[in-house]
């Protein structure tokens, strides 16, 4: 019994029964990240491990970061990207339907059918 204690002792960081080895006895943590589009998504992390400054969303594939009033900004080269993307980036979802109201505006009164 004495000789069995002894070797298991000199594992330092490993628990009583082997699991911190594995992992498996580690708490997580939940992390939020917030991509441009405003998805948050909640990727969790080994409480000792590094949280990477970025996170690929998992909808819209951009990257996320962890302050919600400041995600960074879409890749320039985004291929999928479409003009009501880049209106949005620019402007709040209020003034973007605003725009869309005026040019809806516009589109019926200078092709107004006639009936
Ligand atoms: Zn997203």
């Amino acid at each position: 019994m004495g000789s069995g204690n002894a070797i298991r002792g000199s594992r330092v960081g490993a628990g009583p029964m082997g699991e911190a080895e594995r992992g498996e006895a580690a708490p997580r943590v939940r992390v939020p990240f917030w991509c441009a589009n405003m998805h948050e998504t909640r990727p969790s992390f080994a409480s000792d491990a590094a949280v990477p400054e970025f996170w690929d969303c998992p909808r819209c594939g951009l990257p996320a970061g962890q302050d919600q009033s400041n995600p960074p900004a879409p890749p320039k080269n985004e291929p999928y990207k479409t003009h009501l993307a880049y209106v949005k980036e620019r402007r709040s979802d209020k003034d973007g339907a605003q725009i869309l109201a005026e040019a809806l505006e516009r589109l019926r009164s200078s092709s107004r059918p006639i009936y």
